[in-house]
Formats: structure tokens, C-alpha cells, sequence
């Protein structure tokens, strides 16, 4: 049975743009090698918005070196980027953009979801790709609801909708340059839950609503992360109720890290290079920008 490494919490809420107030889970800035290849991920709510017809959220800004990954449980957002992929995504959607050598994006909410206002949750996951990858094109994957295989769990212990990787000898829709598994799973309460994971593998758990008992005997609640220990493969979960949370498995990038702001590269030099073309407009521009 795989055991808990340690369970971390988020140190508080920020705002990113003007529509998202997050909580940062983790980033590469603390707990890089432990997580890798996932660089970052941030909570967006749950937060109610008034209806408004402003744009809320972050404008034009440059990625490099890494993907995005946006998946949206309650609310909408909108994306638009240079490479010319774009579009809107609602609840159970995902958007995974592969910036690799670099977008500008623009995120949104949606004008539908900004018009009626409402709830609003959402998860950001960054992905690191391998240095041979980091200056591959640019690309964009908008996988919707429905692209998704959603599994049912035995002994009805709920349900998993396979995002990226693998489950029971099913692939989900996400290319991925690295071998990974993003599972979004619903459990019931009093759900006993077994998963088989690569071992050698990253492995963590984010639960965003409910409580589970991970291992037999750590408890890890709301928007906390708990980081296993690479070692075995069985992963024993119970969900003391209702529980929605991510599992994130992955094969470590055992590469140097050096990242700032918007660019996570491998080092300093590329840093430099990542902020001078971004200076001087070769990341391109974005046709259909949102209004
Ligand atoms: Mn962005």
C-alpha cells in the first residue's frame, strides 16, 4: 500500500486578473521535484459572481516552456490564443494548452456565465514538458464534457472521469507529451476506494469538496494535496462523504527547473531569451480576441 509523503494546504487566496481569486496548491517553487512533471496548480472559488457585462480576468499575457491545463466545475471561461486556438468552456470541460514555445492567451469568464453570473470553481494545472519539447509549436486541445469516458468506481463507490492516462484499459482524450493520468473522481460516502498507479510515479490526491481517509489513517480535507511516496501502487482510499477530488500521476521530469512568471524553462539563459522575444513581439498575436 502506498503511504502519504506529506499533505499540504494552500497559504492563502490571491486574485489572478480581476475574475479568478485562487488559492495556490502548490508550485514548482516548493515542492518542484516532488511533483513534477505538474509545475503548479491553482483553485479558483467556489465563489458566487453577480451577473455583469464587464470581462473579468486576466488580458493578454505570454506563456513559454509548459502546458495549462483549465478544468471547470461550476462557471465558464473563455481562452483565446496566438497559436489560434480558442473557444468557451462550461462546467465538466477542460482546456489544455500546450504553450511549449510560446502563446499569448487571454482568460476570461465566458460572456454565457458573466451574463447570468452565478457559481464559479475552477482548477488550473501547469504541466512541465521535457526540454526537448519546450520549444515545440504551440497547440491547443479544448476537451468537452462529453470527449470525456466517465467510469463508474466498484462496489458503487462513485465515479471517474478519465481526463488524461489511463483507467481499466480505457485512454482519456488529452495528448500529453509525458506519461500522466488526470482522473477527476466523484466519490460517495463511505466509498472505499483501490487504485493501481505506476510505482516510481508521481502520485497526489486534490480534494476540492468532502473529506477522505487516505492510507487508513490521514485525513485530508477541502483544497488540501496530499503528495504519496513514489513507492508501490496501491492506493487505498475511503471517502468520509461526498467527495470530489484529482488524482495527478505522472512520470517525474528529472530536469532543472528555472522559472519566472509566465516562462518555466530549464535555465537562466532561456529565461533571458523567453523575456526578450516576448519584448520584441515573437510570440505572435491573437486574432479573435474576446470582447
Ligand atoms: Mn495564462
Amino acid at each position: 500500500m502506498k503511504k502519504v509523503a506529506f499533505i499540504k494546504r494552500s497559504n492563502g487566496k490571491h486574485w489572478v486578473g480581476d475574475g479568478f481569486p485562487v488559492r495556490n496548491i502548490f508550485s514548482y517553487s516548493d515542492i518542484a521535484a516532488e511533483m513534477s512533471p505538474f509545475l503548479l496548480m491553482d483553485y479558483a472559488g467556489p465563489v458566487n459572481f453577480p451577473p455583469t457585462n464587464k470581462k473579468l480576468g486576466v488580458g493578454q499575457h505570454p506563456h513559454r516552456g509548459f502546458e495549462t491545463v483549465t478544468i471547470v466545475y461550476r462557471g465558464g471561461v473563455a481562452h483565446q490564443d496566438s497559436s489560434g486556438g480558442g473557444g468557451s468552456i462550461g462546467p465538466g470541460d477542460v482546456q489544455w494548452m500546450t504553450a511549449a514555445s510560446g502563446v499569448l492567451h487571454e482568460e476570461f469568464h465566458s460572456p454565457e456565465f458573466a451574463a447570468t453570473g452565478g457559481d464559479f470553481e475552477m482548477v488550473q494545472l501547469w504541466v512541465n514538458l521535457p526540454a526537448q519539447d519546450k520549444m515545440s509549436a504551440p497547440g491547443y486541445q479544448g476537451i468537452l464534457n462529453h470527449d470525456i469516458p466517465e467510469i463508474a468506481l466498484p462496489n458503487a463507490a462513485g465515479s471517474l472521469r478519465l481526463i488524461a492516462g489511463e483507467y481499466d484499459n480505457l485512454r482519456g482524450p488529452a495528448r500529453t507529451f509525458t506519461p500522466m493520468n488526470v482522473w477527476d473522481v466523484r466519490a460517495k460516502a463511505k466509498g472505499e476506494i483501490e487504485f493501481n498507479l505506476p510505482a516510481g510515479h508521481t502520485c497526489a490526491l486534490f480534494v476540492l469538496e468532502g473529506k477522505l481517509t487516505v492510507s487508513q489513517a490521514h485525513t485530508v480535507n477541502s483544497a488540501e494535496l496530499v503528495v504519496m511516496d513514489r513507492a508501490e501502487s496501491r492506493l487505498v482510499i475511503t471517502a468520509e462523504q461526498t467527495t470530489t477530488f484529482l488524482v495527478l500521476s505522472g512520470e517525474p521530469i528529472n530536469e532543472p527547473i528555472v522559472g519566472q512568471g509566465p516562462f518555466v524553462m530549464n535555465s537562466r539563459q532561456e529565461i533571458i531569451q523567453a523575456v526578450e522575444d516576448y519584448r520584441h513581439g515573437r510570440f505572435g498575436v491573437i486574432e479573435n480576441s474576446i470582447n
